[in-house]
């Protein structure tokens, strides 16, 4: 496969290896992966519909799974709705990727309004159900909002940069974009340099796996600034990995950031 380009700068990619890929329920699919160097941003190849049957087979898509995962992340949840609350009174917030709902029913709780954006059918139609507004794209939205939030979502959509100056259009003036990201770039550019590593299924199921680099890059691109990078995830930080690496970030000023995820906000380039 040649003449891959970078979503962010346009520029060429560099094949750098393979993943292996959910496809359906527990079958997984070898897939290539590119690399930017400029942008620091790997890329999956995916065939048409083969992130549409990732997205309708992964295990947070399975009605029976769902107390589980509220189990587990609510208190993420809980956190993400008091970080948003830092940043604005009486939020109107917009969670794309929604899936079962729980951070709405967390921002809910705190009082506040929150809709969705969730492309499957099952899920939206039992949000319905229970007094959201869920719109199945993020094109198809018609309000404006104080905060935007992709909680491990973002990293999946083929084309960043679209998605983000529609998120620009559907911020009001002064709102806010939340972007929970995975970061594990470093650790596959660490295999895929030291050990010559082909075998890049570390990155998980992102499309697109950013970096503090390469989601700036996109940000810039799109007319926002960063505000803030939060390490510390209350809710999520179960291991002691977990605490030593935002230990490390903090002790040396975020030039070695090997958390496992990112909580990017950000706002309008004034
Ligand atoms: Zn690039």
């Amino acid at each position: 496969m040649d003449n891959v380009i970078c979503p962010i700068c346009n520029g060429p990619m560099t094949d750098s290896g393979y993943a292996n890929y959910l496809s359906s329920i527990k079958i997984f699919t070898r897939v290539p992966v590119f690399y930017c160097n400029l942008c620091d941003l790997f890329s999956k190849i995916l065939p048409p519909d083969l992130l549409q049957n990732h997205l309708n087979s992964a295990a947070y898509i399975l009605p029976e799974n769902e107390q589980t995962y509220y189990q587990k992340k609510i208190g993420f949840f809980n956190f993400i709705t008091s970080l948003i609350l830092r940043y604005k009174n009486h939020p109107r917030i917009l969670d794309v990727g929604c899936s079962y709902g729980h951070l709405m029913m967390a921002a809910a709780e705190q009082g506040i309004d929150a809709d969705g954006v969730e492309i499957n059918d099952s899920f939206r139609e039992r949000l319905k159900t229970k007094g959201f507004r869920v719109y199945k794209d993020l094109f198809e939205v018609s309000h404006r909002y104080d905060a935007i939030t992709f909680i491990d979502s973002f990293f999946y959509f083929q084309n960043p940069l679209d998605v983000l100056r529609r998120c620009k259009d559907l911020l009001k003036e002064d709102g806010i974009l939340l972007l929970r990201l995975t970061n594990r770039n470093w650790l596959a550019r660490l295999r895929w340099t030291l050990f010559k590593r082909s075998d890049l299924s570390v990155l998980g199921d992102t499309t697109h796996s950013y970096s503090i680099k390469s989601i700036s890059r996109s940000l810039n691109q799109t007319g926002f600034r960063i505000k803030d990078i939060h390490l510390f995830e209350k809710g999520r930080m179960k291991k002691i990995f977990h605490l030593l690496a935002y230990l490390l970030a903090i002790a040396t000023f975020k030039q070695f950031v090997l958390t496992s995820g990112l909580i990017v906000v950000a706002c309008r380039e004034a």
